[in-house]
């Protein structure tokens, strides 16, 4: 494996009585677009500016780059590019001089600097834009502006956090392609989300997180082969007879199965064929079925067995 680039141990953050981190966890890798995937309020973002020692926490250690951070880690911080949740860019700055005033705060040489700032404006496709004041764009543009501040100095590490939260799908793939594109050219990167299709398409490897907690963490199959749900099969059905519901419940694999508005689930925790298997099981007890499908579990399940609650908002 690679080396850490972030290591997390213990951390305990607390607001108050709340406690926002509870023992948090962490290590991530160079290379990778972690995932920390968890519905709001779960302390994404706590864990986020603990990390960045932006915020004083309880417990707890947090290294970045095989050092401690702390708040003057000023060497550690150079390397290093925020995307905030929130967009943090001035409205009096159009969104040239916004992305060459970021870019200004870590690379002093003006030749350099316009450079980035350029490919900054490419990467993000502002180019159109770059006379416009923040205040003229729509929510997507906004939010590439708001990237393009953060990774125009070209960090090895970048911490994106819901970048892609109320924004229209075209841009939202122009953030999603672009953070691979960072990523292909060696930045590491922290995403947090709590679209579990995203987070899904992209990442490397993911963190679920509740409460404060790193619940599981792992690829995406790694996450979905935790879980008792292997396969899901619907089919349509106009009736179901009580004998023949029994006989499903008793094929091999099957754990559980809902008959509802003419839908028959039935839940596998395992097997091969399951489906040519079932099909055959009707068709030997003549009955007849419409549309037929077969689902892998997806991130939701996976969270759901593990917190008994629906990440889904
Ligand atoms: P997420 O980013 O996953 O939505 P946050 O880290 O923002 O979660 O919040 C974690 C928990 O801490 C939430 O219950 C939130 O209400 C609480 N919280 C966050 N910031 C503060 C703060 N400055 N003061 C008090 N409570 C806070
Ligand atoms: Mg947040």
């Amino acid at each position: 494996m690679s080396e850490s680039v972030i290591v997390v141990e213990n951390l305990v953050k607390r607001y108050k009585e709340l406690i926002a981190l509870d023992h948090f966890n962490l290590d991530i890798k160079q290379g990778e677009i972690f995932g920390l995937l968890g519905p709001n309020g779960s302390g994404k973002t706590t864990a986020i500016n603990c990390i960045l020692a932006l915020l004083n926490y309880d417990k707890g250690n947090v290294q970045v780059f095989g050092e401690d951070m702390k708040p003057d880690s000023y060497e550690q911080k150079s390397k290093i590019g925020v995307v905030m949740q929130n967009v943090a860019v001035f409205d009096e700055l159009t969104v040239y001089d916004n992305i060459d005033f970021f870019c200004g705060l870590y690379i002093k040489d003006k030749k350099l600097r316009k450079q980035y700032v350029e490919e900054a404006i490419e990467f993000v496709d502002l180019a159109d834009y770059k006379k416009f004041y923040p205040k003229k764009l729509s929510g997507g543009l906004l939010r590439r502006l708001n990237i393009a501040c953060g990774i125009a100095h070209k960090p090895t590490l970048i911490f994106m956090d819901e970048p892609t939260v109320a924004v229209d799908p075209q841009s939202r793939n122009k953030i999603l392609e672009g953070i691979q594109e960072l990523n292909r050219h060696g930045a590491t990167i922290v995403y947090t989300s709590h679209y579990m299709e995203e987070v899904e398409q992209i990442c490397t490897r993911i963190a679920i997180i509740d409460k404060g907690k790193n619940l599981a963490m792992g690829t995406t199959d790694e996450l979905k082969k935790m879980i008792k749900k292997n396969e899901t099969i619907s089919i349509e059905l106009l009736d179901l007879p009580e004998t023949i519901s029994e006989q499903i419940k008793a094929l091999p694999h099957v754990y559980d199965m809902t008959y509802t508005d003419n839908l028959l689930k039935v839940f596998y925790s395992g097997g091969k064929h399951n489906l040519i298997r079932l099909l055959d099981f009707l068709k030997q007890e003549d009955i007849s079925f419409g549309r037929v499908y077969s689902e892998r579990p997806t991130l939701n399940d996976v969270f759901l067995e593990i917190t008994g609650t629906e990440l889904r908002d």
